[in-house]
């Protein structure tokens, strides 16, 4: 009696084990999220991939097949001023700053600015910020966000008025690319637990960089891209973007508008929430699958700018290099790469 008792109850418990996990993996499919345990890292990753999970490699799609819009097509001195989706090319010539300053100033605007400075990148930070107090939105309320592994190496430069710094300690990590890829991470949660009550407009800039002459509000836009000093003047098959079809940073040869810079993007804050945040998506499926884009977040910041067009594109004397000559059409250098001893810095 006693073991026919058990044995009902053992299988009871059986049908009841078998039919709940039934039942489980039959809801599992309806749930909108799947379920991931929260020991896992970047739990987001597991989700994320059932959106960039594809059975046959990416296509070029039909609306980017159109020719590359070449920025010095015209005429050899003068640069193109609209893209093929009706965005301006901000240089000198497309815009009266002083009617600029009209529109703008009275709508007490706040400007951000992202900087990273880890490791021996300390070192740039005193030149990144006098020239960005001489010339960086003169006038206008600023903060500096400068993301450091040092808090103590930040030299105490004098602000303007209105204009506030605000160092905020980062982790520093072994390989230097690391810390160049985790930018996108860093900035989107920023945005999202800090920046988005404090400023309207934000950009991300390089540290080893110098302002040399006014940025301005013309370089404000919902979302801005700045073209890359070295491909300008290159056809889109040479840009440098990510080719292999697994990562997510692919661009076949028939697509790409311009090449962009990686040093320096921008735009209305929730817009550059929504793009570093998509950045830091590819570049983490992308690590689950083992691969390192090419040209690490810029690559994926060009993939990006493919699908998500930006509504501003800045020409390239917003980032220069003061190691290239300079062609008349581009005099006039606004912001530019110091020279830097890179294996010394990378070291
Ligand atoms: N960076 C940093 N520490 C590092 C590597 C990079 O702070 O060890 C930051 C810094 O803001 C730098 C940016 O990441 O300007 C991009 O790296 P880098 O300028 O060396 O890349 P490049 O412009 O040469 O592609
Ligand atoms: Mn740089």
């Amino acid at each position: 009696m006693h073991r026919r008792r058990l044995a009902l109850g053992l299988g009871f418990c059986l049908l009841a084990g078998t039919s709940l996990s039934v039942l489980w993996v039959y809801l599992e499919n309806w749930l909108p999220v799947s379920y991931v345990p929260y020991y896992l890292p970047c739990p987001e990753i597991f989700n994320m991939k059932l959106h960039y999970k594809r059975e046959k490699p990416l296509q070029p799609m039909v609306w980017s097949q159109y020719p590359q819009p070449k920025l010095l097509e015209h005429r050899p001195t003068q640069l193109l001023t609209l893209t093929p989706w009706l965005a301006p090319i901000v240089s000198e010539g497309t815009f009266n700053p002083e009617l600029l300053q009209h529109i703008y100033q009275p709508l007490n605007l706040t400007i951000g600015v992202t900087v990273f400075a880890v490791g021996k990148y300390t070192h740039f930070i005193q030149s990144f910020l006098e020239s960005a107090e001489e010339f960086f939105m003169r006038g206008y309320r600023v903060h500096y966000y400068i993301f450091t592994d040092n808090p103590a190496a930040i030299p105490g430069i004098p602000l303007g008025p209105h204009r506030l710094l605000s160092s905020i300690p980062i982790q520093g990590h072994s390989h230097w690319e690391e810390t160049s890829m985790r930018r996108m991470e860093t900035i989107s949660q920023h945005i999202a637990k800090r920046a988005h009550r404090e400023v309207d407009y934000l950009f991300c800039l390089d540290v080893d960089m110098v302002f040399q002459n006014p940025w301005g509000p013309e370089t404000l836009g919902d979302l801005v891209a700045a073209i890359h000093p070295s491909y300008y003047a290159v056809s889109r098959q040479q840009f440098p973007y990510e080719r292999r079809r697994v990562s997510t940073a692919f661009v076949a040869d028939s697509e790409g508008d311009f090449y962009y810079g990686g040093a320096v993007f921008g735009g209305q804050v929730a817009r550059v929430y929504e793009f570093t945040r998509g950045c830091h998506m590819a570049i983490l499926v992308d690590k689950a699958n083992g691969i390192m884009a090419a040209w690490r977040e810029e690559s994926h910041l060009n993939r990006h700018f493919i699908s998500n067009k930006p509504s501003k594109v800045l020409s390239p004397k917003y980032l220069w290099d003061d190691r290239k000559p300079q062609p008349p059409s581009l005099k006039l250098i606004r912001f530019s790469t110091l020279d830097k001893d890179i294996s010394c810095l990378r070291s």
